[in-house]
Protein backbone atom coordinates (compact mmCIF):
# COMPACT_ATOMS: atom_id res chain seq x y z
CA UNK A 1 0.00 0.00 0.00
CA UNK A 2 0.83 3.26 -0.46
CA UNK A 3 1.92 5.80 2.52
CA UNK A 4 -1.09 7.68 2.09
CA UNK A 5 -3.55 4.81 1.72
CA UNK A 6 -1.82 3.55 5.20
CA UNK A 7 -2.63 7.23 6.70
CA UNK A 8 -6.01 7.06 5.58
CA UNK A 9 -6.40 3.99 7.18
CA UNK A 10 -4.55 5.19 10.40
CA UNK A 11 -7.01 8.20 10.64
CA UNK A 12 -10.20 5.95 9.93
CA UNK A 13 -9.20 3.86 13.02
CA UNK A 14 -9.39 6.69 15.26
CA UNK A 15 -13.04 7.27 13.60
CA UNK A 16 -13.65 3.88 14.53
CA UNK A 17 -12.37 4.31 18.66
CA UNK A 18 -8.81 2.30 17.59
CA UNK A 19 -5.26 4.46 18.37
CA UNK A 20 -2.57 2.71 15.87
CA UNK A 21 0.76 3.38 17.25
CA UNK A 22 1.77 3.66 13.79
CA UNK A 23 1.09 2.72 10.10
CA UNK A 24 3.45 0.25 10.02
CA UNK A 25 1.17 -2.01 12.32
CA UNK A 26 -1.64 -2.20 9.82
CA UNK A 27 0.48 -4.74 7.53
CA UNK A 28 1.14 -7.04 11.02
CA UNK A 29 -2.48 -6.56 11.98
CA UNK A 30 -2.99 -7.66 7.97
CA UNK A 31 -1.97 -11.05 8.69
CA UNK A 32 -2.78 -12.73 12.21
CA UNK A 33 -4.88 -15.97 11.89
CA UNK A 34 -5.02 -16.83 15.59
CA UNK A 35 -6.26 -13.81 18.29
CA UNK A 36 -5.80 -14.68 22.31
CA UNK A 37 -7.96 -13.28 24.14
CA UNK A 38 -7.37 -12.26 28.04
CA UNK A 39 -10.77 -13.36 30.05
CA UNK A 40 -10.73 -10.33 32.57
CA UNK A 41 -11.43 -7.40 31.57
CA UNK A 42 -11.36 -7.91 28.11
CA UNK A 43 -14.01 -10.52 27.47
CA UNK A 44 -16.01 -9.75 30.89
CA UNK A 45 -16.65 -6.61 32.25
CA UNK A 46 -13.79 -7.29 35.15
CA UNK A 47 -16.41 -5.86 37.17
CA UNK A 48 -16.91 -8.53 39.91
CA UNK A 49 -19.31 -8.54 42.57
CA UNK A 50 -19.92 -10.62 45.54
CA UNK A 51 -22.12 -13.30 45.70
CA UNK A 52 -21.82 -15.62 48.19
CA UNK A 53 -19.89 -16.42 51.72
CA UNK A 54 -19.04 -19.81 52.77
CA UNK A 55 -17.52 -19.99 56.08
CA UNK A 56 -15.20 -22.67 58.16
CA UNK A 57 -16.90 -23.96 61.74
CA UNK A 58 -17.10 -20.89 64.50
CA UNK A 59 -16.27 -18.27 62.07
CA UNK A 60 -19.24 -15.47 61.31
CA UNK A 61 -19.47 -14.38 57.41
CA UNK A 62 -18.87 -11.01 59.27
CA UNK A 63 -15.31 -11.54 60.59
CA UNK A 64 -14.60 -13.32 57.25
CA UNK A 65 -15.77 -10.43 55.34
CA UNK A 66 -14.27 -8.17 57.87
CA UNK A 67 -10.90 -9.69 57.47
CA UNK A 68 -10.95 -10.57 53.94
CA UNK A 69 -12.48 -7.19 52.83
CA UNK A 70 -9.51 -5.04 54.92
CA UNK A 71 -6.65 -7.00 53.14
CA UNK A 72 -8.48 -6.59 49.66
CA UNK A 73 -9.22 -3.03 50.33
CA UNK A 74 -5.01 -2.40 49.60
CA UNK A 75 -5.16 -4.22 46.14
CA UNK A 76 -6.94 -3.31 42.77
CA UNK A 77 -7.68 -6.44 41.49
CA UNK A 78 -11.24 -6.66 40.13
CA UNK A 79 -11.72 -9.67 42.74
CA UNK A 80 -9.88 -7.39 45.27
CA UNK A 81 -12.68 -4.96 45.03
CA UNK A 82 -15.21 -7.07 44.66
CA UNK A 83 -14.85 -8.58 48.45
CA UNK A 84 -13.75 -5.22 49.73
CA UNK A 85 -17.12 -3.48 48.70
CA UNK A 86 -19.01 -6.65 49.98
CA UNK A 87 -17.09 -6.73 53.28
CA UNK A 88 -18.40 -2.55 53.76
CA UNK A 89 -21.42 -3.51 52.64
CA UNK A 90 -22.03 -6.40 55.14
CA UNK A 91 -20.20 -5.16 58.14
CA UNK A 92 -21.86 -1.93 57.79
CA UNK A 93 -18.37 0.01 59.02
CA UNK A 94 -15.40 1.46 57.72
CA UNK A 95 -12.41 -1.60 57.74
CA UNK A 96 -9.59 -2.13 59.09
CA UNK A 97 -5.95 -0.94 57.77
CA UNK A 98 -3.75 -3.59 57.34
CA UNK A 99 -0.29 -3.52 58.72
CA UNK A 100 1.25 -5.88 55.88
CA UNK A 101 0.06 -6.40 52.66
CA UNK A 102 1.64 -7.72 49.05
CA UNK A 103 0.21 -8.87 45.87
CA UNK A 104 0.93 -12.53 44.71
CA UNK A 105 0.08 -12.43 40.88
CA UNK A 106 -1.98 -14.82 40.19
CA UNK A 107 -2.11 -16.03 42.80
CA UNK A 108 -4.16 -13.72 45.51
CA UNK A 109 -2.73 -11.46 48.53
CA UNK A 110 -1.38 -11.93 51.43
CA UNK A 111 -0.71 -9.58 54.71
CA UNK A 112 -1.58 -9.01 57.97
CA UNK A 113 -4.61 -7.52 59.69
CA UNK A 114 -4.90 -6.54 63.17
CA UNK A 115 -1.98 -9.06 63.97
CA UNK A 116 -3.64 -11.96 61.86
CA UNK A 117 -1.70 -13.25 58.86
CA UNK A 118 -4.08 -13.61 56.27
CA UNK A 119 -4.70 -15.18 52.58
CA UNK A 120 -7.24 -14.65 50.33
CA UNK A 121 -6.81 -16.21 46.49
CA UNK A 122 -6.61 -19.59 44.85
CA UNK A 123 -6.04 -22.33 46.83
CA UNK A 124 -2.68 -23.10 45.30
CA UNK A 125 -1.75 -19.81 47.48
CA UNK A 126 -3.13 -21.37 50.77
CA UNK A 127 -1.24 -24.64 49.60
CA UNK A 128 2.31 -22.75 49.59
CA UNK A 129 2.07 -22.45 53.60
CA UNK A 130 0.22 -25.92 53.76
CA UNK A 131 -3.00 -24.87 54.65
CA UNK A 132 -5.99 -27.30 52.51
CA UNK A 133 -9.74 -26.55 52.73
CA UNK A 134 -11.87 -29.05 55.19
CA UNK A 135 -13.93 -30.48 53.05
CA UNK A 136 -17.00 -28.86 53.28
CA UNK A 137 -15.61 -25.61 51.77
CA UNK A 138 -14.17 -27.90 49.48
CA UNK A 139 -17.18 -28.85 48.41
CA UNK A 140 -18.47 -24.92 48.03
CA UNK A 141 -15.83 -24.07 46.23
CA UNK A 142 -16.18 -27.04 43.66
CA UNK A 143 -19.88 -26.25 43.22
CA UNK A 144 -19.11 -22.55 42.62
CA UNK A 145 -16.81 -22.99 40.00
CA UNK A 146 -18.66 -25.55 38.31
CA UNK A 147 -21.48 -23.01 38.17
CA UNK A 148 -19.47 -20.68 36.56
CA UNK A 149 -18.02 -18.63 39.12
CA UNK A 150 -14.83 -17.33 40.79
CA UNK A 151 -14.36 -18.92 44.23
CA UNK A 152 -11.82 -18.11 46.45
CA UNK A 153 -10.82 -19.04 49.87
CA UNK A 154 -9.62 -17.66 52.78
CA UNK A 155 -7.37 -18.56 55.71
CA UNK A 156 -5.65 -17.39 58.73
CA UNK A 157 -3.07 -17.85 61.54
CA UNK A 158 -2.87 -21.02 59.19
CA UNK A 159 -6.19 -22.20 58.92
CA UNK A 160 -8.89 -22.06 56.20
CA UNK A 161 -11.88 -20.14 57.51
CA UNK A 162 -14.28 -20.18 53.96
CA UNK A 163 -15.18 -19.24 50.50
CA UNK A 164 -15.81 -16.23 48.84
CA UNK A 165 -17.63 -16.58 45.51
CA UNK A 166 -17.63 -13.54 43.39
CA UNK A 167 -18.64 -13.71 39.44
CA UNK A 168 -18.14 -11.07 36.29
CA UNK A 169 -20.38 -10.61 33.74
CA UNK A 170 -19.39 -10.75 29.65
CA UNK A 171 -19.30 -7.82 28.14
CA UNK A 172 -22.63 -7.80 25.80
CA UNK A 173 -20.83 -7.08 23.10
CA UNK A 174 -17.83 -10.16 23.14
CA UNK A 175 -20.15 -13.09 21.10
CA UNK A 176 -20.64 -10.33 18.53
CA UNK A 177 -17.22 -9.60 18.13
CA UNK A 178 -15.76 -13.75 18.44
CA UNK A 179 -18.53 -14.00 15.52
CA UNK A 180 -16.95 -11.08 13.43
CA UNK A 181 -13.34 -12.56 14.04
CA UNK A 182 -14.36 -15.81 13.15
CA UNK A 183 -15.75 -14.67 10.04
CA UNK A 184 -12.40 -12.84 9.36
CA UNK A 185 -10.77 -16.26 9.60
CA UNK A 186 -9.31 -16.06 12.67
CA UNK A 187 -9.25 -18.80 15.28
CA UNK A 188 -10.01 -17.19 18.88
CA UNK A 189 -7.94 -18.26 22.21
CA UNK A 190 -9.39 -17.87 25.79
CA UNK A 191 -6.83 -17.21 28.00
CA UNK A 192 -7.17 -16.78 31.81
CA UNK A 193 -5.39 -17.10 35.02
CA UNK A 194 -8.75 -17.85 36.08
CA UNK A 195 -9.61 -22.10 36.86
CA UNK A 196 -10.92 -23.94 33.81
CA UNK A 197 -14.71 -24.15 34.69
CA UNK A 198 -14.82 -20.52 35.26
CA UNK A 199 -12.85 -20.19 31.98
CA UNK A 200 -15.04 -22.49 30.10
CA UNK A 201 -18.46 -21.21 31.16
CA UNK A 202 -17.38 -17.92 29.81
CA UNK A 203 -16.15 -19.71 26.62
CA UNK A 204 -19.31 -21.32 25.84
CA UNK A 205 -21.25 -18.02 26.29
CA UNK A 206 -19.10 -16.38 23.85
CA UNK A 207 -18.64 -18.85 21.34
CA UNK A 208 -14.85 -19.87 21.46
CA UNK A 209 -14.32 -23.45 21.26
CA UNK A 210 -13.85 -25.69 24.82
CA UNK A 211 -10.27 -27.20 23.01
CA UNK A 212 -9.01 -23.33 22.45
CA UNK A 213 -9.27 -22.76 26.26
CA UNK A 214 -6.47 -22.01 28.40
CA UNK A 215 -7.13 -21.43 31.74
CA UNK A 216 -5.18 -21.54 34.89
CA UNK A 217 -1.61 -19.89 33.68
CA UNK A 218 0.38 -17.53 35.15
CA UNK A 219 0.50 -14.41 34.68
CA UNK A 220 4.70 -14.50 33.59
CA UNK A 221 3.48 -17.60 31.92
CA UNK A 222 0.91 -16.11 29.10
CA UNK A 223 3.77 -14.56 27.06
CA UNK A 224 5.17 -18.43 26.64
CA UNK A 225 1.77 -19.15 25.31
CA UNK A 226 2.04 -16.49 22.50
CA UNK A 227 5.68 -18.27 21.62
CA UNK A 228 4.16 -21.51 21.35
CA UNK A 229 1.54 -20.31 19.13
CA UNK A 230 3.51 -18.82 16.86
CA UNK A 231 6.12 -21.79 17.10
CA UNK A 232 3.60 -23.85 15.38
CA UNK A 233 3.40 -21.21 12.45
CA UNK A 234 0.88 -18.96 13.41
CA UNK A 235 0.81 -15.40 13.22
CA UNK A 236 -0.58 -13.67 16.87
CA UNK A 237 -2.82 -11.38 17.76
CA UNK A 238 -3.29 -10.76 22.04
CA UNK A 239 -5.67 -8.85 23.34
CA UNK A 240 -5.36 -7.95 27.19
CA UNK A 241 -5.96 -5.23 29.46
CA UNK A 242 -3.44 -5.96 32.68
CA UNK A 243 -0.16 -5.62 33.87
CA UNK A 244 -0.27 -8.80 33.44
CA UNK A 245 -0.89 -9.09 29.82
CA UNK A 246 1.91 -6.55 28.72
CA UNK A 247 4.81 -9.02 28.15
CA UNK A 248 2.00 -11.08 26.05
CA UNK A 249 1.31 -8.03 24.29
CA UNK A 250 4.37 -7.19 23.65
CA UNK A 251 5.26 -10.66 22.12
CA UNK A 252 2.51 -10.91 19.70
CA UNK A 253 2.67 -10.64 16.20
CA UNK A 254 -0.22 -7.62 16.93
CA UNK A 255 -1.25 -6.67 20.57
CA UNK A 256 -3.93 -4.71 21.09
CA UNK A 257 -4.88 -2.85 24.72
CA UNK A 258 -7.99 -2.43 25.84
CA UNK A 259 -8.46 1.19 26.31
CA UNK A 260 -10.33 0.88 29.61
CA UNK A 261 -7.12 -1.35 30.85
CA UNK A 262 -4.04 -0.33 32.22
CA UNK A 263 -1.48 2.31 31.36
CA UNK A 264 1.19 -1.20 31.03
CA UNK A 265 -1.06 -2.95 28.63
CA UNK A 266 -1.76 0.29 26.62
CA UNK A 267 2.02 1.02 26.63
CA UNK A 268 2.91 -2.74 25.75
CA UNK A 269 -0.04 -2.83 22.77
CA UNK A 270 0.57 -1.68 19.05
CA UNK A 271 -3.44 -0.81 18.90
CA UNK A 272 -5.51 0.42 21.45
CA UNK A 273 -9.14 -0.78 21.91
CA UNK A 274 -10.53 2.85 23.13
CA UNK A 275 -13.96 2.04 24.30
CA UNK A 276 -12.57 -1.25 25.97
CA UNK A 277 -15.26 -3.22 22.82
CA UNK A 278 -13.61 -6.12 21.48
CA UNK A 279 -16.13 -5.45 18.04
CA UNK A 280 -13.00 -3.04 17.68
CA UNK A 281 -10.60 -5.87 17.07
CA UNK A 282 -12.64 -6.76 14.29
CA UNK A 283 -13.30 -3.91 12.87
CA UNK A 284 -9.39 -3.31 12.94
CA UNK A 285 -8.29 -6.02 11.23
CA UNK A 286 -11.03 -5.09 8.73
CA UNK A 287 -9.43 -1.79 8.12
CA UNK A 288 -6.16 -2.69 7.86
CA UNK A 289 -6.78 -5.46 5.29
CA UNK A 290 -9.03 -3.15 2.81
CA UNK A 291 -6.65 -0.52 3.59
CA UNK A 292 -3.75 -3.13 2.14
CA UNK A 293 -5.94 -4.16 -0.45
CA UNK A 294 -6.46 -7.87 0.85
CA UNK A 295 -10.50 -7.30 0.91
CA UNK A 296 -12.79 -4.40 -0.93
P1 LIG B 1 -6.91 -13.06 34.55
O1 LIG B 1 -5.81 -13.73 33.82
O2 LIG B 1 -8.24 -13.70 34.25
O3 LIG B 1 -6.96 -11.55 34.27
P2 LIG B 1 -5.38 -13.01 37.16
O4 LIG B 1 -4.12 -13.60 36.60
O5 LIG B 1 -5.34 -11.58 37.55
O6 LIG B 1 -6.67 -13.29 36.17
O7 LIG B 1 -5.81 -13.84 38.46
C1 LIG B 1 -5.87 -15.26 38.41
C2 LIG B 1 -6.58 -15.81 39.63
O8 LIG B 1 -5.83 -15.54 40.84
C3 LIG B 1 -7.96 -15.21 39.89
O9 LIG B 1 -8.98 -15.82 39.15
C4 LIG B 1 -8.11 -15.47 41.41
O10 LIG B 1 -8.52 -16.79 41.65
C5 LIG B 1 -6.70 -15.27 41.94
N1 LIG B 1 -6.47 -13.89 42.39
C6 LIG B 1 -5.67 -12.96 41.80
N2 LIG B 1 -5.67 -11.80 42.50
C7 LIG B 1 -6.53 -11.98 43.55
C8 LIG B 1 -6.98 -11.16 44.65
N3 LIG B 1 -6.57 -9.91 44.82
N4 LIG B 1 -7.86 -11.72 45.50
C9 LIG B 1 -8.28 -12.97 45.37
N5 LIG B 1 -7.91 -13.79 44.37
C10 LIG B 1 -7.03 -13.32 43.48
MG1 LIG C 1 -7.31 -9.12 32.50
Amino acid sequence: ATPTALMVGTGRGAQLGILIKGPEVLESTRRVDTIVLDKTGTVTTGRMTLLATHTADGVTPSELLRLAGALENASEHPIAQAVAAGAVKETGGALPVPEDFANVPGLGVQGIVEGHAILVGRTQLLAEWAIHLPVDLERALAAAEAAGRTAIAVAWDGEARGVLEVADAVKDTSAEAIGRLRALGLTPILLTGDNKAVAQAVAAEVGIDADDVIAEVLPQDKVDVVKKLQAQGRSVAMVGDGVNDAAALAQADLGLAMGTGTDAAIEAGDLTLVRGDLRAAADAIRLSRRTLGTIR
